[in-house]
């Protein structure tokens, strides 16, 4: 493969895969490096909205995601009461041309990694590839690469290297070495998955209550898993604590440190309380996200998905933006060839829309809806939602945040594709 068009992708997650499967359809060569060893479905569940699944869909893999997903119908919201606030279609049932899937984290990883073999061959994810140092002169780039003992790994090169490298990104910290430390919003977030009875429609997404007094995000991801026809049901937790949890997506979480708040939420349709101790596991994470960054490329690298744009995850947009930074860079690379100027382009393109998105998530995400009914409530019950605030207050935050995000049913069905 000749250097002069190879793309060097580094990190096999969500975005990263998006990106192979991309610049396969595309036409461009490139390779994927991973740091773990082995890819393991690690993780709980995220939501793909449709202006994400569009992209997935362009990309063939409808029907292999509808076998391991949920196609969420509505999203519905409560009060620590379990009063309801509001409720709206979601998905193919609001009237997009695209589906809202819920799904399993390593579900996703699972359907992008087993497509990127098959169409780019098997070699084309290497593991045991800790990306440690990016290089470039003008004809291209040198990445360096350690194993998991943390032995020199040889040198790769590459036309353009493109940081898929998460959270922990070290090319972002090469790029931005000054950077301070994530901001922490003050909330952590207890997430797990339970084997249960479908709630309400069997495809709700589900949030309840407020940040400030405990707040709960529930949502199936995976039907009929058994005779009893539960599914596998995902729930998040989220709670106003002084110290932030450690920044690492596996780390176990414990009933005790976020139970007591939610022993009473025990609704007509639904036992809160029950559904958390019947989890398979608990994690902990804290709700955290990076200020954005004036640019993601300097010459022949650049930044994607949550290296380049770590957001709270208040807007079911982590994933999907990731896959929408892959799409769009891979539209520029094939336009302008593979170049520092594609990568500029991609630049001027997305930092401006992520940067919106990461701002909108810390001030008016949809539960901004929740935190207007707590707010004018003073947290009480109420006989007539109405007189507290109206429907179209609330449809109004939902329907600017699927503007700022990208998913507004007419401006998602006119933008031309990215490829
Ligand atoms: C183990 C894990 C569990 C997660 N669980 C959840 C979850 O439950 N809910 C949720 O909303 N989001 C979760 N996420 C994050 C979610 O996948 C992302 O927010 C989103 O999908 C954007 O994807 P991304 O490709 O930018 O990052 P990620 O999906 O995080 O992928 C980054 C990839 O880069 C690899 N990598 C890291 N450093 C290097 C390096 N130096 N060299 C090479 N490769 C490197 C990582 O191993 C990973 O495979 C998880 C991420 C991980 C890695």
């Amino acid at each position: 493969m000749s250097c002069n068009e190879h793309v060097a992708i580094l990190g096999a997650g969500i975005g990263g895969l998006t990106l192979a499967l991309s610049l396969h359809q595309a036409g461009i060569p490139c390779k994927v490096y991973e740091a773990v060893q082995e890819l393991k479905p690690l993780g709980v569940g995220v939501n793909l909205l449709p202006h994400a699944v569009r992209e997935l869909s362009e990309l063939g893999l409808l029907s292999a995601l509808d076998a391991v997903s949920v196609r969420t119908k509505e999203a519905v919201f409560f009060t620590e009461h379990g009063q309801l606030v509001f409720n709206e279609p979601a998905g193919a049932a609001a009237g997009y041309d695209w589906p809202q899937f819920s799904i399993h984290r390593g579900d996703l990883q699972t359907v992008l990694l087993a497509a990127v073999q098959e169409r780019l061959g098997q070699d084309s994810v290497v593991c045991d590839h800790r990306c440690v140092d990016v290089t470039q002169d003008a004809n291209g780039v040198t990445v360096s690469f350690v194993d998991a003992a943390g032995r020199p790994r040889e040198n790769i090169q590459a036309a353009v290297a493109i940081a898929c490298d998460g959270i922990h990104s070290v090319v972002r910290k090469k790029l931005y070495p000054n950077e301070g430390a994530p901001r922490y919003s003050g909330v952590n977030m207890w997430r797990g998955v339970t084997r249960w009875q479908p709630i309400l429609s069997g495809a709700s997404m589900i949030r309840a209550g407020w940040l400030s007094i405990g707040k709960m995000v529930i949502y199936p991801i995976r039907n009929a898993i058994d005779e009893q026809g539960r599914q596998l049901v995902n729930w998040v937790a989220e709670l106003e604590s002084e110290q932030p949890a450690q920044r690492d997506w596996s780390r176990a979480g414990r009933l005790e440190d976020f139970l007591p708040v939610f022993e009473n939420w025990k609704f007509d349709w639904l036992d809160v309380p029950a559904l958390i101790r019947a989890a398979d596991s608990i994690l902990e994470y804290p709700m955290v996200d990076q200020d954005p960054l004036p640019r993601w490329t300097h010459g022949r690298i650049t930044l994607l998905g949550d290296a380049a744009h770590p957001m709270v995850p208040r807007g079911s947009n982590g994933a999907g933006q990731a896959i929408i930074d892959a799409r769009c860079l891979a539209g520029w690379l094939k336009r302008e060839g593979v170049s520092p100027q594609a990568l500029e382009s991609y630049d001027k393109e997305r930092v401006p829309a992520t940067t919106n998105v990461v701002l909108t998530n810390r001030k008016t995400p949809p539960d901004a809806i929740l935190r207007e009914v707590y707010e004018r409530s003073g947290g009480k019950r109420f006989d007539n939602l109405e007189e507290i605030v109206s429907r179209s207050e609330l449809q109004s935050i939902s329907d600017r945040y699927k503007r700022v995000a990208g998913y507004d049913p007419a401006q998602l069905k006119n933008r031309p594709s990215f490829l």
